[in-house]
């Protein structure tokens, strides 16, 4: 069962996600902010990480570059809107830093669910 860290301060879109996610057979991790997400991306070496951009404690575009420091091979989607002022500016940094997909709030869980399936069957990890 692939394991999915969802990194998001709104405790709505974690269970929203989690819940998801769940039932197509995702194994889920849930984490409220960045410092709390990379703790648990070490731990845990999750097959995809699904973080918020804008969070307490640590971003996530900072959150990224530093997943993808300690594994470069690591599936990241990256989400955000809902308050942002300007999300796709957001999301093309997060794009750079090495996120395989983005996507602005509110969440389609279609399209969610289609990113989640095309970043875990491009290859296994390393
Ligand atoms: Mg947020």
């Amino acid at each position: 069962m692939p394991k999915v860290l969802i990194i998001d301060d709104e405790a709505s879109i974690r269970i929203m996600l989690s819940t998801l996610l769940e039932k197509n057979g995702y194994s889920i991790v849930t984490a409220e902010n960045g410092a709390q997400g990379f703790n648990l991306f070490k731990t845990h070496l999750p097959d995809l990480t699904i973080t918020d951009l804008i969070m307490p404690e640590k971003e996530g575009l900072e959150l990224i570059r530093e997943i993808k420091t300690l594994d470069p091979e690591a599936k990241i989607i990256a989400m955000s809107g809902g308050g942002t002022a300007q999300p796709d500016t957001y999301l093309k940094l997060a794009a750079r830093f090495g996120a395989q997909r983005t996507f602005s709030k509110p969440i389609n869980t279609e399209r969610l669910l289609s990113f989640v399936q095309e970043a875990l069957a491009q290859g296994n990890r390393i």
